[in-house]
């Protein structure tokens, strides 16, 4: 039988665990707190940025939000990060990508404030986590680690295959993965658009994490029987819904499903996680700074 991960209940639990922690600073004088940035006029960005907003106010994170033009200058963006690193009260900061394209991804990443950095994408928080020193890990990368942790899908000597070498997917999977500790110690391939014969390396993996960004790449055909298939992708494709379109992993559901030993759905798979490991890296970053111990 293959085992369905559920995403969203051990999301639930993350969230649980972090709203006790939020009580627990609370009464200790810190509020959690978390500055969104929007700078764009995409619908879905609006969307996610409004999501964050709403899982703060569940467990009891401080929400901060700022919004700027798509057309402004890059430095309203700059000084907006500036005053949020200068905020006793703003623990965390998420600036929304992806960003206009007049506005340098890179030269914005690394103003946020490091201890700030919630995304974990400032070159020093990549750096921590490639050293196996890491203070905040990305968060879909480390809610797939939590859900792989969560079914006591074993790493250790396993073959694992990561699909996508992106900065905030790919790499970092690979990099946990790969560290020297219980959740990691699994010998690791990241493949890409240049990678040649991915079915050879897929049909050898005893863990696969699909990133590609591309809908329903992975076919079951493809997998070794039973192994753990972690669907990271959500793309969404015209369908006769009301909608018009649904969401569909980067993983073919229907062949995979039935092949796999464990798979995770689309939606109800990564995605809460990610939501909720925002909220955890945002405790912990408050815990940091005001230099109270946190237990997540
Ligand atoms: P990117 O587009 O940044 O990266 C995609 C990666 O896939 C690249 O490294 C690319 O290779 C690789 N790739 C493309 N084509 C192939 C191919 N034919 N064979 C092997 N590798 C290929 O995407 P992201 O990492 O940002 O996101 C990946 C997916 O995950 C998307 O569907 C996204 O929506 C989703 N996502 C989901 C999240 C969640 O919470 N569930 C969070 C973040 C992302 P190359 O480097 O050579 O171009």
């Amino acid at each position: 039988m293959t085992e369905i991960i559920d995403g969203e209940s051990v999301a639930a639990d993350v969230r649980d665990a972090v709203a006790d922690e939020v009580s627990r600073l609370s009464d200790a004088g810190v509020g959690p707190g978390l500055a969104t940035v929007l700078m764009s006029d995409d619908a879905a960005s609006e969307t996610y940025v409004s999501m964050k907003q709403r899982d703060c106010e569940e467990v009891g994170i401080e929400s901060f939000h700022v919004e700027i033009d798509a057309g402004a200058p890059a430095s309203e963006l700059y000084e907006t990060i500036d005053d949020l690193n200068g905020r006793d009260d703003v623990h965390g900061i998420l600036v929304q990508l992806p960003l206009p394209d007049h506005v340098d991804k890179r030269t914005v990443l690394r103003r946020i404030a490091p201890e700030k950095d919630v995304d974990g994408f400032h070159p020093e928080n990549v750096g921590r986590l490639v050293a196996g020193d890491a203070r905040f890990k990305p968060c879909t990368p480390h809610g797939v680690q939590k859900l792989l942790d969560a079914y006591d899908v074993e790493t250790e000597g396993a073959d694992a295959v990561v699909v996508g070498r992106s900065d905030i997917v790919g790499k970092p999977m690979a990099n946990l993965l790969i560290q020297k500790s219980p959740t990691g110690n699994a010998t690791t391939t990241v493949c890409h658009s240049r990678t040649e014969d991915l079915e050879a390396k897929l049909a050898g993996a005893d863990i696969v994490v699909a990133a590609a960004g591309i809908p329903e790449f992975v076919d079951g055909s493809t997998l070794k029987s039973g192994a753990t298939v972690i669907d990271v992708g959500i793309n969404r494709v015209d369908a006769d819904t009301e909608k018009g379109y649904e969401l569909v992993g980067d993983v073919d559901y229907e062949s995979a499903k039935d092949v796999a030993g464990a798979i995770t759905p689309v939606p109800g798979g990564v995605g809460p996680m990610t939501r909720a490991m925002l909220l955890y890296n945002t405790v912990k970053a408050a815990g940091l700074q005001r230099d109270v111990a946190v237990d997540l």
